[in-house]
């Protein structure tokens, strides 16, 4: 079973992405882990991509794509695979599809996770961080003390001001609208899920919809 994670940032598509992953017991996998990976593993993918990283470059959907195909090829992930944050464009998707076409294999599912842009943006910039102890809290606001007595004050970084969540956001939504109806158009079983809840609440509906 191949399943495609799409959600917007901060809809915990990481975190349950690894819940559906252990439950279903295959591995997930994120396109920054299979590079970094890769990069130390010295793969001849792996040091083209480390050329673009030192260069400060994105690294090329061919160089991703060919990793991809490798990380998909081991045999830990013959039963299935969660793959996270590996498809945000519609060439990405249409390279996803020709690398599991080339193994044989198909790909099963794309779970989507639904929340409102303004429940995210709540969210999002209700996150502070420890100017000294660096750690990240939420519900707390930017200039109070940090609450493990490390004498830093809490600030909130320029990514979780609710203009640049925003920002993220519209860039999501601009780019997931195309790879969806991409997704539609070539037949794929596309599952929405309400990403509204808790953590536990929203693991259930996921894993309903994998089961289904
Ligand atoms: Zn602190």
């Amino acid at each position: 079973m191949i399943v495609v994670l799409l959600g917007p940032p901060g809809a915990g598509k990481g975190t349950q992405g690894e819940r559906i992953a252990d439950a279903l017991g295959i591995p997930k996998i994120a396109t920054g882990d299979v590079l970094r990976a890769a990069v130390k593993a010295g793969t001849e993918l792996g040091l083209a991509a480390k050329g673009f990283m030192d260069r400060g470059d994105l690294v090329p959907d061919e160089v991703i794509l060919g990793i991809m195909r490798e990380a998909l090829a081991q045999p830990e992930q013959a039963k299935g695979v969660i793959l996270d944050g590996v498809v945000r464009t519609v060439p990405q998707a249409e390279g996803l599809a020709a690398v599991v076409r080339a193994l044989g294999r198909t790909l099963d599912m794309v779970l989507v996770f639904d929340i409102a842009d303004d429940l995210l943006v709540d969210r999002l910039s209700g996150r502070t961080t420890c100017d000294t102890c660096q750690k990240p809290f939420t519900g707390l606001r930017p200039g109070a003390p940090c609450p493990d007595g490390t004498g830093g004050t809490l600030v909130r970084r320029k990514d979780d001001e609710p203009e640049a969540i925003r920002n993220r956001l519209r860039v999501y939504h601009a780019q997931t609208a195309p790879v969806l109806q991409w997704y539609v158009e070539h037949g794929a079983n596309v599952q929405r899920i309400d990403a509204v809840g808790s953590f536990d609440e929203v693991t259930a509906r996921a894993l309903a919809a994998v089961r289904r």
